[in-house]
């Protein structure tokens, strides 16, 4: 399957690595659009967040937004905040077809986004 996230998954790509672990990872985004701009990656192949499935689906999106948090604390976010972002499908502006949450810090945040 051609897709970037099981490949740096595998080892076949390159990436910046910030957390992981058996489930899930997280790597600096090639494109930062903040200062901090981290993706929080589970290795399993899953299209986007409309393909989640029950009770697995759930765990594992409580998951991957726990794992956001530790890593905003890894990365000194806690006191200054950040924002967490799903892009879901073509109107959301999801680009790569296998979920992902993005980790925005380091700057202030507008609302309403883009
Ligand atoms: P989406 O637009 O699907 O919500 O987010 C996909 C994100 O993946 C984009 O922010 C894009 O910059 C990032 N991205 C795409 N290809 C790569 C890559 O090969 N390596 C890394 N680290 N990030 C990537
Ligand atoms: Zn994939």
């Amino acid at each position: 399957m051609d897709c970037i996230f099981c490949k740096i998954s595998e080892g076949k790509a390159s990436a910046n690595f910030v957390f992981q672990n058996d489930d899930i990872f997280a790597i600096r985004d090639v494109h930062p659009i903040a200062p901090t701009h981290i993706l929080i990656i589970p290795r399993k192949h899953i299209p986007s967040l409309m393909e989640l499935d029950g009770a697995e689906g759930s765990a594992l999106i409580s998951k991957i937004v726990s794992t956001a948090v530790e890593v905003a604390k890894k990365v000194s976010l806690s006191d200054s905040g950040f924002r967490l972002v799903w892009n879901v499908r073509s109107d959301g502006g999801q680009t790569v077809g296998h979920i992902h949450l993005h980790l925005l810090g380091g700057r202030q945040m507008k609302w309403p986004p883009g």
